[in-house]
């Protein structure tokens, strides 16, 4: 019988061949963890370098609050403190990061705007809590940044305020969502992408764009 790190390190290396299937974790880019306990916390998360479309086993890492590897051999992902603070914000049992064609371009054109604002989308239904196509998801979009500790500050200060979204962009990088569970985050990357290249395609064929502004930003 598998213990819990087995098991969420066979879900994670199954998860990694659905984003590879759709593109969405080219070279070795993205991450994905899921948590293994609270109390403390401990978090199975992906090693980095690895290609999530091959991961195994040995690719994942389980590490505590502070990063700390406490099973296996090698560094996790260099966004493992985005993980953690988004785990600690929503209370995520899972959180799961792309670097698809699609959230990368909405990220840089929408940046300005500081978010990305989706709406009347039956697919909108599939994220939690949402009952109704009528919805809007506003997706926000953060500044791109290689210091972790800054990016993971300014990661609590958006989830803290602004407790409705499921996901966010970093500019030209790539899309972070999370589910209660590591199936509610798989759902919620398929929709959230699935939205993010029906929005992009519908509003960069040839029709203006919205000027409109994040709300938090007016
Ligand atoms: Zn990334």
């Amino acid at each position: 019988m598998n213990n819990p790190f087995d098991e969420a390190a066979r879900l994670l290396a199954d998860v990694g061949r659905r984003c590879d299937a759709r593109g969405w974790v080219l070279g070795t880019s993205g991450n994905f963890s899921a948590v293994l306990g609270r109390a403390p916390l401990r978090i199975a998360i992906t090693r980095s370098g690895t290609h999530k479309g091959d991961l195994t086993a040995a690719d994942i890492l389980e590490i505590a609050d502070e990063g700390i590897v406490v099973r296996g051999t090698g560094v996790p992902s260099a966004e493992a403190r985005l993980h953690l603070e988004i785990v600690c914000a929503r209370n995520a049992g899972a959180v799961l990061h792309t670097h698809s064609v699609w959230s990368t371009f909405l990220s840089d054109r929408c940046a300005d705007r500081g978010g990305v604002a989706i709406e009347g989308y039956e697919m909108l239904k599939g994220l939690s809590g949402v009952l109704t196509h009528e919805h809007r998801e506003w997706i926000p979009v953060l500044d791109n940044d290689q210091n972790m500790a800054r990016l993971g500050g300014v990661v609590r200060e958006l989830l803290a305020g602004w407790p409705d979204c499921h996901a966010f962009l970093l500019r030209r990088h790539g899309l972070y969502t999370w589910g209660a569970t590591l199936q509610d985050a798989i759902r919620h990357v398929e929709i959230v992408e699935f939205l993010l290249e029906s929005v992009a395609r519908a509003e960069y064929s040839g029709q203006p764009k919205s000027e409109e502004v994040a709300p938090w930003r007016s």
